[in-house]
């Protein structure tokens, strides 16, 4: 066991913080060390507060001058942001160059919380540009690289939250999900991550990608601690509309004491495509579920081998709508033309990446007149059907288990001049968000390549509303 305090869980580390036996600035301490040794390599952060230290100081007071029991368990705890959750006064770019110099005028709601309850924030994490990806390759700023093995990648698009997270630089972090972001770096860096049902958490103060399907949600070591963050960043918030309560839902209720069995396993899905020692993992981790009293059924979800596709045209169409505003006037970096179209044209041709601008005019012509009906009309019309066939089946199990990716991580630059292959790595995380469902990947064990040993995830959907039986599952694979 290490004695290095950012090694600590948040709730262990909340226990240690409550019993005065550490403080706040020592674990900040402790991640700052770890960030100075580790992250020249790893690129994990795009910038480290340089107020930390202060932050840190400022809950230790806060935790002193508290009555006994009255401190917020994460008071005092280091969180890493991704670079698309704005905090008020600092930078926030969603690693794009259109946002250079951009200084956030607000708090995002979830930062917002965060704030009340007394975190200390670390710094913002790299990402695929505006979330575009699977691997923070997208980067404007270059990739991360996956702790486990630097040759490869962290997986996207809030690869740097997973690192940050996997390479103890930070006791947690948030990312978000709009088609597997959170959940498919946490299966590539062996932690646990959570996109949470649709509207449970605020998307106020986020750099939208896709507003039907973004989630904000934790990166974190444990379940308890993506449970315990969750249980912080949710609720209904009158700044965005699409935002529910769950107030008397079974979230109040907590993952202790949960009396469900079922577990529904879609396998026609894994016949081709998925590498053969993550079905083995998944075999495994099924088995062990099942020594523990839980029974696994097969179930048919026949529109999820439609998902991807489904997926990948209502996404780009809602990219093209929330990158629109980005025109040089509003934020970040203008270019100057000749003729106020050209100032438009240059700040958005220079501005954006490669993948981005792709989304663009993918979204563009999937939307227009001549198109809407052929593609965008008929990927709802698929979306509804696949929100259907869940909620079916959901009725007869309590979740649904599937592998987090199809493979382990892949070697950095093996799949960015080929973007359908990266699309591929989204096959089994777009449905959770095309749906709403809340989705959770825990580890579930390594697969040996090159001699290295590469985590790789294990995937539950439930219910909306229904994160209690994700975690309570969760905690039994761990
Ligand atoms: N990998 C998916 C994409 O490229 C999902 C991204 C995300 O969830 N932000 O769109």
């Amino acid at each position: 066991m290490s004695n290095d305090l950012a090694a600590l869980s948040i709730t262990t580390a909340a226990k240690k913080l409550a019993a005065k036996e550490i403080s706040a600035v020592e674990l900040a301490r402790a991640c700052i060390a770890n960030i100075e040794k580790k992250d020249p390599l790893l690129h994990a952060y795009l910038e480290v507060f340089a107020d930390v230290i202060a932050q840190a100081e400022m809950a230790d007071k806060r935790r002193a001058s508290a009555g006994r029991g009255e401190a917020h368990p994460l008071l005092g705890i280091p969180l890493a942001l991704k670079d698309n959750i704005l905090i008020e006064g600092r930078r926030a770019g969603a690693a794009s160059k259109i946002l250079e110099g951009y200084v956030a005028t607000y708090d995002a709601t979830v930062t917002a919380k965060l704030k009340k309850a007394g975190i200390v924030f670390m710094g913002r994490t790299n990402m695929d540009e505006f979330a575009h990806g699977s691997s923070t390759e997208n980067s404007a700023y270059g990739p991360t690289k996956n702790p486990h093995d630097k040759t490869r990648v962290p997986g996207g698009s809030s690869g740097g939250s997973a690192a940050a997270v996997a390479a103890d630089m930070a006791l947690g972090a948030l990312g978000t999900d709009t088609g597997g972001s959170i959940r498919e770096p946490a299966s590539f860096c062996g932690i646990v991550g959570l996109k949470p049902t649709y509207g449970a958490v605020s998307r106020f103060g986020l750099i939208a990608m896709g507003s039907s399907l973004d989630q904000a949600g934790p990166l974190a070591k444990t379940v308890a601690d993506a449970e315990l963050l969750f249980g912080t960043i949710r609720g209904k918030d009158p700044l965005d509309s699409t935002s529910i309560d769950f107030q008397g839902s079974t979230l109040d209720q907590g993952s202790q004491g949960q009396t469900f069995k079922k577990i529904g396993v879609p396998w026609e899905l894994f016949k081709t495509g998925v590498d053969k020692d993550v079905l083995e993992n998944f075999s495994a981790a099924l088995k062990k579920l099942e020594t523990q009293g839980f029974e696994t059924v097969d179930i048919a979800l026949p529109s999820a081998g439609l998902a991807l596709a489904v997926y990948y045209i209502v996404m780009p169409a809602e990219v093209s709508s929330n990158l629109a505003r980005f025109d040089g006037v509003r934020y970040g970096l203008p270019h100057k033309g000749a003729t106020q179209w050209e100032d438009y044209a240059k700040t958005r041709g220079e501005g954006f990446g490669v993948e981005a601008r792709r989304r663009i005019i993918l979204g563009t012509y999937v939307l227009s007149s001549g198109y809407y009906d052929a593609y965008y009309g008929k990927a709802t019309a698929a979306r509804a059907q696949l929100t259907r066939e869940v909620a079916g089946v959901l009725n007869s199990v309590d979740a649904i288990a599937m592998p987090t990716t199809p493979t382990p991580a892949s070697r950095l630059g093996e799949k960015t001049a080929d973007p359908l292959s990266m699309y591929l790595l989204d096959i089994f995380t777009v449905t959770a968000n095309l749906t709403g469902n809340p989705a959770i990947s825990v580890p579930m064990g390594t697969v040996a390549r090159e001699g290295k040993d590469l985590p790789v995830g294990i995937q539950f959907i439930a219910a909306q509303g229904d994160e209690k039986t994700l975690f309570a599952l969760g905690k039994a694979v761990e």
